[in-house]
C-alpha cells in the first residue's frame, strides 16, 4: 500500500478527524482514514454552536442528526456562589441576534455514527489500525500501523487526540496544564420542561451546567474539586439525583438519573503552532479545553473546516510549506483566543480575590445592560471574528 501517494491521510476517527476527512474528500482529494474500527460507546453529548451546525450540514450529516438533537435557544448564567459580590442573572436569547437557536446539543454516539456512515458513503478508504509510526519526508509522510499496513500521503490531518503521535512526529510542542477540578457528567430525566434553555450555575468550584436533550431530558456537567467528584460519583442514584436537584434549585423539577456516570479530570493543552512537516493538527491534538463554555469540539470542527479549505486551495500539493502556513495562520487566532478566554473564565470562578470577583460581576452586569455589548458577546461565542 506504501507506493501510491494519497493527497491526504487523516489519523484518528473522533468527530474532528471524521469531519476533516469528509471535507477534504469533498474538495476532490484522495483521502485515507487511519484509525481503529468501532469507537467506544460514549453517552456524552456535545453542544454544537453556530458555525458548527453549518459545518455538519456541509459534511452532509445534519439531516441524520436534527431530530436526535435539542435546540439551545437560551443560555442562562446564574451566580450560584455564596460570595459577598455576586453577579446578576444573565440570559442570552438566540432571537436577540436573529437566530432560531445558538446551536444544538447532540449525543456523541449519534454524531460519530452519522459521520462514520458518511465517510463510508463518500468512498473514503480506511486503514483500520492505530498509527504506530508517522515519518515525514520531503515529498510525503508515511504512516504505519501495527497490522493494517502503511500508507503515504502529502498531507496528514493529525486528529489522533490529546496524546497525538502525529503531532510528535511533526515536532510541534505543546503547553499543558491542569485545574484542581473534575467534571462529573451524567444524563438525566426531569419532571419540568427545560424550555430549550441551557443553564450554567457558576459556583466556587466551577460551573454546574444543565444542557437540554430532546424531551424531558438533559445532560449534567458538574464541575467540582476532584474529591467532591469522587464522593458524588459514589452516591446511589437517588442521593445523586437529590444533590443535582439542590444544585439546580429545582428549576427542572424532580430529577432521575438516566445513564452512566463519567468523571473527567480537568486539564488544558495547546500547541504553539498548528502545522509543520506536512502534518496539520486537528481537534484535541491541537487544543484541549475544560468543558466550560462548550468550546472544545466547536473549535475542532472549525479546524476541520480550515483543513478542508487548505486542501481545496492547494490541490497541487496540500502538504506544501505554503499550505501549512495558510493552515497555521487560519487557526492560531481562534485557538489561542478561546484558550485564553475559557481559562480566564474558569479562574475567575475559582479565585477568592475580591477585586476579580467584583470585575466578573461588573462584567456580567454590563453585558446584561448594554445590548450592543451583549450581541457582540453572543456573536463571538458562536464564531470568531478575526
Ligand atoms: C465532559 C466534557 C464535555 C464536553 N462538552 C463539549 C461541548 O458541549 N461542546 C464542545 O464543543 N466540546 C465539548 N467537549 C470537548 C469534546 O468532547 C472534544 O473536543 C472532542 O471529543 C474531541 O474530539 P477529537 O476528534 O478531537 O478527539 P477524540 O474524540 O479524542 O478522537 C481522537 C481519536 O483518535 C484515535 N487515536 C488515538 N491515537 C491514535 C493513533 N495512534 N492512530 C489512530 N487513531 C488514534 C482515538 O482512538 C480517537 O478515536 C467536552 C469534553 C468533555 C470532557
Amino acid at each position: 500500500m506504501t507506493e501510491e501517494i494519497r493527497d491526504v491521510a487523516v489519523v484518528g476517527a473522533g468527530p474532528a478527524g471524521l469531519v476533516a476527512a469528509l471535507l477534504a474528500r469533498q474538495h476532490g482529494a484522495s483521502v485515507v482514514l487511519v484509525a481503529p474500527k468501532a469507537p467506544p460507546r460514549d453517552e456524552r453529548t456535545v453542544a454544537m454552536l453556530g458555525q458548527s451546525v453549518e459545518i455538519l450540514e456541509q459534511a452532509g450529516v445534519w439531516p441524520a442528526l436534527a431530530d436526535k438533537s435539542a435546540p439551545l435557544r437560551t443560555m442562562r448564567i446564574v451566580d450560584g456562589t455564596r460570595r459577598l459580590i455576586r453577579a446578576p442573572l444573565v440570559e442570552f436569547h438566540a432571537h436577540e441576534i436573529g437566530r432560531e437557536a445558538f446551536g444544538y446539543n447532540i449525543p456523541n454516539v449519534h454524531l460519530v455514527a452519522a459521520l462514520d456512515a458518511a465517510v463510508d458513503a463518500a468512498g473514503i478508504e480506511r486503514v483500520s489500525g492505530f498509527a504506530e509510526s508517522v515519518e515525514p519526508a520531503d515529498d510525503a509522510v508515511t504512516v504505519t500501523t501495527a497490522d493494517a499496513g502503511s500508507v503515504r500521503a502529502r498531507l496528514i490531518g493529525a486528529a489522533d487526540g490529546r496524546r497525538s503521535r502525529a503531532r510528535d512526529a511533526a515536532g510541534l510542542a505543546v503547553r499543558s496544564w491542569s485545574y484542581p477540578q473534575a467534571a462529573l457528567v451524567v444524563n438525566i430525566s426531569h419532571s419540568l420542561p427545560h424550555d430549550d434553555v441551557s443553564t450554567e450555575f457558576h459556583t466556587e468550584t466551577g460551573p454546574f451546567t444543565i444542557v437540554p436533550m430532546p424531551g424531558l431530558n438533559s445532560a449534567i456537567v458538574c464541575v467540582v474539586g476532584p474529591a467532591e467528584a469522587e464522593r458524588l460519583s459514589k452516591l446511589d442514584d437517588d442521593a445523586l439525583a437529590a444533590e443535582f436537584e439542590t444544585r439546580s434549585r429545582s428549576i427542572i423539577g424532580k430529577i432521575r438519573l438516566n445513564g452512566q456516570r463519567q468523571v473527567f479530570p480537568l486539564s488544558g493543552q495547546t500547541a504553539r503552532h498548528f502545522a509543520a512537516r506536512r502534518i496539520a493538527l486537528i481537534g484535541e491534538a491541537a487544543h484541549v479545553f475544560p468543558p466550560i463554555g462548550a468550546q472544545g469540539l466547536n473549535l475542532g470542527l472549525r479546524d476541520a473546516a480550515a483543513f478542508g479549505a487548505v486542501v481545496r486551495d492547494h490541490r497541487a500539493d496540500p502538504g506544501s510549506a505554503a499550505a501549512l502556513e495558510a493552515y497555521d495562520r487560519a487557526r492560531v487566532g481562534d485557538i489561542l483566543s478561546r484558550t485564553t478566554a475559557v481559562d480566564a473564565l474558569n479562574r475567575t470562578l475559582l479565585t477568592d480575590f475580591l477585586p476579580i470577583q467584583a470585575l466578573r460581576g461588573i462584567g456580567l452586569y454590563a453585558i446584561d445592560r448594554v445590548p450592543i455589548l451583549k450581541r457582540a458577546i453572543m456573536h463571538q461565542g458562536l464564531a470568531p471574528r478575526l
